[in-house]
């Protein structure tokens, strides 16, 4: 029997939302207001000299911009069990590991109750958007979400990655009940000890209730490509369990066994349809309608780092919609995105006004200097950095990532995902961001698509241990491709980076040739299970696509992994 539940009001959501950006910079000077009342009284914001004043001017005249390094101490202190109002008025009991790919560790950041209602609110108000685009019915979905080891810090507060943090929340799985969103996996698999584990039984269960499915999603898009290929490895061991109804011994953990034992009964009729269809499918394209009949479109973050998965999603998805997810950290949530509509590629997330306090640094002018800008002064077709100031104890704080506004939803700006600020390829007057690294990548693997080759993942490093230094270019391919394509790949990619700066470095050998390093197939799952192994978790994992020195092991993972390597001839 179906249970009946109180759903959204869309309608009501989206009016919401329309009145409160039609009015964001009141907005954004009442949310300041009320995160300086509600931590006016912690230590950073006293000593910072403010007397109780709530106003923009003087908050921006008192409080400094600060990275995560600034606030490290503070944080620290948190971390290790101090009970004062440090960073926030009320006591901070829960803290949120940040992915840390950019820096090769996990990074602390404050996690609270404000915190996770803002979560709620943001995927309530483009669930609402999406909805009125895509209605789905009331069914399940295939959530591919894994949770990261929830531990506790020295001082006794619960760590866990941002989303783990927000999956464990009572209020989570209240919300995706009204929102039709209901994860098809119990929750022992989503909090399953082991991701490759859960990775399986979330398959299988999306098989088991395939007629019910509704949309697939994961918060990163990473997570659905890498789920479907393992498929591609495990559906015939997955047809054998539904076939017999017994689990495979591979599973191993005795809470995720009982919670499936429950679910999986023999069902030969539906092992049989889904050997049938997956014989019948050419290279695996639109394996995801095929599988799951009823669902209405693919949902998680495809912007940013994830856009280079987008065309194997396309190939699993056929004409599916694929729809990106909103636009955040665990530092904070910024925009929702209300134009589900659109493609990925062009996807943009309008700023929720009332989430946070939101100034942007102008990147046009010398960096240093650039004042920063408040949420209604940006300008459209102009780059920024981020900064928040959220109900969580950051104030200033530089997210480092880089946005483009491409226009206003009434008042409120629409920002396009452009890179992160410190990811850059960079040896004397070039510079080159995930973004240029991702269009020369894409521009070179062409080359391989005519051998029918896919590049599966890609990463970069700067090598100064040459003399002049040179970039390289690490590539997992699914085949096994000709030197010469190769060395063809080797000189595109080299071409493709078309930033003035480095074209003429290159003229001169100011920088050496790009050498492109190909690694053995399994090189970005060992990269994986090494954040994993960090207490990441894959829900939030992000390939990192530009590794630094500093990023020791990650760089090992990447040099000891290196089948061949080419040097471009191309200047
Ligand atoms: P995390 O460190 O796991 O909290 O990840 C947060 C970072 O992921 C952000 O600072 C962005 O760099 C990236 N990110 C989050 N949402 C998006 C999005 N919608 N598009 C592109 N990148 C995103």
């Amino acid at each position: 029997m179906i249970e009946k539940m109180e759903l959204l009001d869309v309608d009501k959501l989206i009016e919401e939302f329309e009145s409160m950006t039609k009015d964001a910079g009141y907005v954004q000077r009442e949310t300041l207001k009320k995160i300086l009342e509600e931590n006016g009284c912690a230590e950073y914001l006293q000593n910072l000299g403010l007397n109780g004043r709530t106003d923009p001017e003087s908050f921006k005249a008192c409080v400094p911009l600060v990275t995560h390094n600034d606030l490290q101490p503070y944080i620290q202190r948190i971390v290790d069990g101090s009970s004062s109002p440090i960073l926030t008025g009320k006591p901070i009991t829960t803290i949120s590991l940040s992915s840390g790919t950019t820096q090769g560790k996990p990074k602390f950041v404050p996690f609270n109750d404000e915190l996770m209602e803002t979560t709620l609110q943001i995927y309530r108000t483009s669930y609402a958007f999406r909805t009125r685009e895509f209605p789905i019915e009331n069914g399940k979905a295939l959530q591919l979400i894994y949770s990261s080891k929830q531990s506790k810090t020295k001082g006794g507060l619960i760590a866990g990655t941002a989303t783990t943090n927000v999956f464990r929340n009572s209020q989570f799985k209240n919300t995706m009940k009204a929102m039709q969103s209901q994860c098809c996996s119990p929750d022992e698999v989503i909090f399953g000890p082991d991701f490759h584990q859960s990775l399986y039984c979330h398959l299988l269960c999306g098989l088991i209730f395939r007629e019910e499915i509704q949309f697939i999603s994961s918060t990163f898009s990473h997570s659905i490509v890498h789920a479907f290929r393992t498929f591609e490895q495990v559906w015939e061991e997955l047809c054998a369990d539904i076939r017999e109804g017994v689990l495979t011994s591979r599973i191993t953990f005795p809470s995720v066994r009982s919670a499936m034992a429950k679910l999986l009964k023999p069902n030969p009729e539906l092992a049989d349809l889904i050997h049938k269809k997956c014989l019948g499918l050419n290279n695996w394209y639109g394996l995801i309608p095929e599988l799951f009949p009823n669902v209405k479109y693919i949902y998680g973050i495809m912007t940013g780092s994830m856009e280079p998965y987008l065309k194997k999603m396309r190939h699993y998805a056929r004409d599916l919609p694929l729809i990106s997810a909103d636009y955040g950290s665990s530092e904070g949530w910024i925009g929702a995105n209300v134009n589900p509509n659109v493609p990925p590629e062009l996807a943009t997330y309008v700023v929720l006004p009332d989430i946070g306090y939101f100034e942007f640094i102008p990147l046009k002018e010398n960096v240093e200097e650039a004042k920063p800008v408040g949420l209604t002064e940006v300008k459209v077709g102009e780059e920024y950095e981020v900064i928040i100031t959220s109900f969580a104890g950051l104030y200033r704080y530089r997210l480092g990532d880089v946005v483009k506004v491409t226009g206003f939803h009434n008042l409120s700006p629409e920002l396009k995902f452009i890179c992160r600020r410190n990811l850059m390829l960079t040896i004397n007057i070039d510079k080159n961001t995930e973004k240029d690294l991702q269009l020369a990548v894409e521009a070179a693997s062409k080359l391989n698509a005519e051998e029918k080759l896919e590049v599966l993942d890609f990463s970069s490093h700067v090598d100064l241990s040459t003399n002049p230094g040179h970039y390289v270019i690490f590539w997992e391919i699914s085949g096994e491709v000709r030197e010469e394509v190769l060395e063809e790949c080797c000189n595109c990619l080299d071409r493709s980076f078309v930033d003035a700066g480095y074209v003429s470095s290159r003229k001169i050998n100011a920088i050496g040739p790009l050498e492109l390093r190909v690694v053995q197939r399994g090189t970005f799952q060992k990269i994986l299970n090494h954040y994993v192994g960090l207490g990441a978790a894959l829900s939030q994992f992000k390939t990192p696509r530009c590794v630094g020195s500093t990023n020791n092991e990650v760089l090992q993972i990447l040099c000891n992994n290196v089948v061949k390597s080419y040097f471009s001839t191309a200047f």
